[in-house]
């Protein structure tokens, strides 16, 4: 019997409870009052004051899934939705913490235990990461995990990762640590006698993932860089709940989960399509299928699709599911609203929140839809009586009218005739350069904002991805 992915996750929150962990909800996904961050990225967003010494966390060990949305900033993987397998806009990161609590002989001992015991995921098929040290930043190999690990499973696959992967810093100064990383190898028995999975751990193999992140605090990087000893100790891990879910049922795609087939079935019904027919409709069904779950909680939490900060990225992840419907799968009507109900009730034992509001989510994603929808109708008129498509004329139908190149590059052929794509990349890179001289990079998880750091708006900046994020730079 397959573990369904309800059971999945409570799995996971009655194993930390049995270890004195108390579970808590799940923080909204839209943050407000927080100039450094639009959305909730990962679970330990909501206990960032607990870490930073400004609240006393009601309990030491806490766990919970957090609703995660990773469409901004650091964490900005909107560009890969879709078109592979295992990265979500809005995803769920289950996670265990200690607030100078246990620290790393017991978190790795029971995350050991919870995914080989519990879950009963092959022994043969898990590698973990420690933290290699780094010579130049004066920070240590960390001996302490690869001696607990080495407690649980065979050293050849207790891999060492560099400051990258496995080194956690919330910004220039404060708490970082070390991080242990659990990645599970799931290509089929050939390919794993080509290839040792320890050699594609870390390579973003779609089939060898990472599925869990243990975080241990233990230095406070001051002002001046250098480390000293955290007089309280914690432990904060992330672990991918699809991921976990596509490991456990035996799946290559976290599409192929019991999370996401209620959802393929619906659009591959309405679009008379099956999922798996052919490359280009899996992706927009993909698309889809992860984008209303994004904009669907975001709404319920809140945040209403509008045209400046959080709002302008939940209209650009939803308009960029209207396009791929619209241009692989004849959505030409609105659609996307009618998955709504069928998300509400897939998750309301968990998040209530989206099946209680459900009609009004609905209506806003169906307004947002027929007025996007009715903007692509005056594009394509735009486009009547053209002969070929200037680069100009490309970039305007893409900046106005919110046509991508690729609907723009399919319109013209189904039409015969041709897009100047090389001009319209030109256009493209003038309008990249005049927003990236304005926008300063953001390195921390947050910017700490003190009373000798200030914040200030500087504006867009513009991807490809046709996301603006907002931008602040330290004063
Ligand atoms: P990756 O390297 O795959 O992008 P990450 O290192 O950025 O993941 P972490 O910040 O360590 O991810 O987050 C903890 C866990 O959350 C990851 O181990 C993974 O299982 C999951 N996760 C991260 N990003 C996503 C995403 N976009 N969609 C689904 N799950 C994710
Ligand atoms: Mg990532
Ligand atoms: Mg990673
Ligand atoms: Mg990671």
């Amino acid at each position: 019997m397959v573990m369904d992915s309800g059971s999945i996750r409570r799995k996971f929150l009655e194993f930390f409870e049995k270890k004195g962990h108390t579970i808590v909800p799940s923080a909204p996904l839209v943050l407000k009052n927080d100039p450094t961050l639009l959305f909730t990225n990962s679970g330990m967003v909501q206990f960032k004051d607990y870490f930073l010494g400004n609240a006393t966390p009601k309990s030491t060990r806490i766990a919970d899934t957090q609703k995660c949305l990773r469409v901004s900033g650091k964490h900005n993987d909107l560009e890969e939705v879709g078109i592979d397998t295992y990265h979500h806009t809005m995803f769920e990161m289950l996670g265990n913490w200690s607030f100078g609590d246990y620290f790393k002989k017991e978190a790795i001992a029971w995350a050991w235990e919870l995914l080989t015991e519990e879950y009963k995921l092959p022994k043969d098929r898990l590698y973990v990461t420690v933290f290699e040290g780094d010579a130049k930043e004066n920070l240590p190999f960390d001996q302490d995990a690869y001696n607990f690990w080495k407690e649980h499973i065979a050293e050849d696959r207790i891999l060492r990762g560099n400051k990258k992967d496995n080194f956690w810093e919330m910004g220039e100064m404060g708490p970082c640590g070390p991080c242990s990383e659990i990645h599970v190898d799931l290509r089929s028995e050939e390919e794993v006698k080509k290839i040792p999975g320890k050699d594609v751990v870390n390579m973003s193999h779609p089939q060898v993932i990472e599925i869990w992140n243990n975080v241990f605090m233990e230095f406070n990087r001051k002002a001046d860089g250098s480390l000293e000893k955290l007089p309280a100790q914690h432990v904060d891990t992330g672990m991918g709940f699809e991921r976990l879910c596509m490991a456990i049922q035996k799946k290559t795609s976290n599409y192929d989960t019991d999370v996401f087939t209620p959802l393929l079935d619906f659009i591959g019904q309405a679009a008379g399509i099956k999922y798996k027919a052919e490359e280009k409709t899996d992706i927009a069904m993909r698309v889809i299928a992860d984008h209303v779950r994004a904009v669907s909680f975001a709404i319920a939490d809140g945040q209403l699709p509008s045209n400046t900060g959080a709002g302008y990225v939940i209209r650009r992840i939803l308009r960029r599911a209207v396009r791929y419907g619209f241009t692989f799968l004849n959505f030409k009507e609105p659609f996307i609203y009618k998955l709504v109900p069928v998300l509400g009730n897939q998750l309301r034992d968990v998040f209530p929140e989206l099946e209680s509001q459900k009609d009004y989510v609905g209506k806003v994603i169906f307004e947002e839809e027929a007025s996007f929808l009715r903007t692509l109708e005056k594009g394509l008129k735009r486009m009547e009586g053209l002969s070929s498509i200037s680069g100009e004329q490309a970039f305007e139908l893409y900046d106005t009218y919110g046509f991508p190149l690729d609907l723009t590059s399919l319109i013209a052929r189904e039409r015969g005739f041709t897009v100047d794509e090389e001009g319209f990349k030109v256009e493209m890179e003038k309008q990249k350069s005049r927003s990236k001289a304005a926008a300063a990079k953001e390195t921390g998880d947050w910017v700490l904002i003190g009373e000798d750091v200030k914040s200030e708006f500087i504006g867009y900046d513009f991807l490809e991805s046709e996301i603006k994020i907002i931008k602040y730079r330290k004063v």
